[in-house]
């Protein structure tokens, strides 16, 4: 018998999912010196969870978990950090020319993110209104998309894509509401001297630290002259915590929205949540970023629902397809699906710009992944911009 044979039929998972990790570290420390610079710096990201679900976790009978064909290709080109292709042309409508993976189309400002923004956006506000009822912590009501007049003037401001206003008697305690924003982050530039993958990893991880202590320093608002640092204080006294979810150009999520989902253990936080106070200039972006970061901030949220859904439901499954037993898989299913289909979809939309439309439009598809739930009448979503299919 194998090693490989003996893992996969080990009857105990733990051990079976650490001896797996141990033998694909091994065998990445061979192959590792033999991949060329431009597929080690993405290669931390490239095993992103997230991108692989699509590959074989989701169910197709929920037709927002469907890519057409050409979005299947570019999505699984990109997951195995192969060439476009066909090969995309070498000059951008910028000016500047287009790598053969098609990195330059999540940097180029001639091909905006909004779009998949977006539905990263409506994803997390989907994810919050089944995940945080079931912890406890604020029912559907209490969880908004883009809310304005957050701030007294500078009103038409923004600062949260998804906001969950958290009941007094919070476990969280030490705060009123949670400002999620979604920051789709550009791919890492620098050359890197450091050969190993550990080392490349936490380059990585540092990447997307950087774009979240940026976050915290909210822009000035000229229009309503507010300062930075006024916003920050408005923030500090109304008891709002700011959360920023970074997620780069092949899925990976910074080390913040690591630990709001998936807990501590995934987030590998490469500057402590210390040093983000250390590095601000101003005492009021400080004092947001120690509320923001404060002990008893959530983490781990999707273990925490399929514990309370366990509780409260046994053995009974989260949805009605096998695909997705558990809020966790649900959760997680969600997040991939839409960041792999709208990823490849603003890789075709920028081409069409380029090329002039010779790839075949599509019709529109609803704003996020969604899988069809199987919940009690209380979990099921009502009023969402693009309703989840339930089936009860
Ligand atoms: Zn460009």
């Amino acid at each position: 018998m194998t090693l490989d044979t003996f893992t996969l039929q080990s009857p105990i998972r733990t051990s079976t999912k650490q001896i797996q990790k141990s033998i694909c570290i091994h065998r990445l420390k061979h192959i590792w010196p033999q991949l060329p610079k431009d597929i080690q710096k993405q290669f931390p990201s490239t095993l992103s969870t997230f991108t692989s679900i699509p590959l074989g976790q989701s169910t197709r009978t929920d037709t927002t978990n469907r890519f057409f064909i050409d979005e299947f290709r570019i999505y699984l080109q990109r997951k195995l950090r192969l060439p476009l292709y066909p090969p995309p042309p070498t000059t951008c409508t910028c000016g500047n020319s287009i790598d053969k993976f098609g990195d330059h189309f999540f940097t180029c400002k001639h091909h905006v993110k909004t779009a998949l923004h977006h539905r990263m956006r409506d994803s997390m506000y989907t994810l919050c209104q089944q995940i945080m009822p079931l912890i406890s912590d604020a029912t559907k009501e209490n969880i908004h998309l883009e809310l304005p007049n957050i701030f007294d003037k500078a009103t038409q401001l923004r600062p949260g894509d998804v906001i969950i206003k958290h009941p007094l008697n919070s476990t969280t305690e030490a705060h009123q509401t949670t400002l999620i924003d979604i920051t789709l982050i550009a791919p890492y530039k620098a050359h890197i001297t450091d050969t190993s993958y550990t080392g490349t990893a936490a380059i990585m991880q540092k990447h997307h630290q950087v774009q979240e202590y940026k976050k915290f320093k909210i822009r000035d608002h000229p229009p309503s002259n507010s300062t930075s640092e006024q916003l920050a204080q408005e923030l500090i006294t109304k008891n709002h915590r700011m959360l920023p979810f970074t997620i780069d150009h092949h899925g990976m999520l910074g080390p913040i929205s690591s630990e709001f989902l998936l807990g501590q253990e995934n987030a590998t936080f490469t500057v402590s949540p210390n040093e983000y106070e250390n590095r601000s200039t101003s005492t009021e972006v400080k004092n947001l970023i120690t509320l923001s970061m404060h002990n008893k901030r959530h983490k781990n949220i999707l273990t925490q629902a399929n514990k309370a859904w366990q509780e409260a439901y046994g053995s009974k499954w989260f949805t009605n397809t096998h695909h997705a037993q558990t809020p966790r898989q649900w959760a997680k299913q969600v997040i991939g699906n839409t960041f792999s289909i709208h990823s490849a979809k603003h890789i075709i939309k920028a081409l069409n710009k380029i090329n002039n439309s010779t790839i075949t439009p599509k019709k529109p598809k609803p704003m996020c992944s969604s899988i069809n739930l199987r919940t009690p009448s209380q979990y099921t979503v009502q009023n969402l911009r693009y309703p989840i299919h339930s089936i009860v």
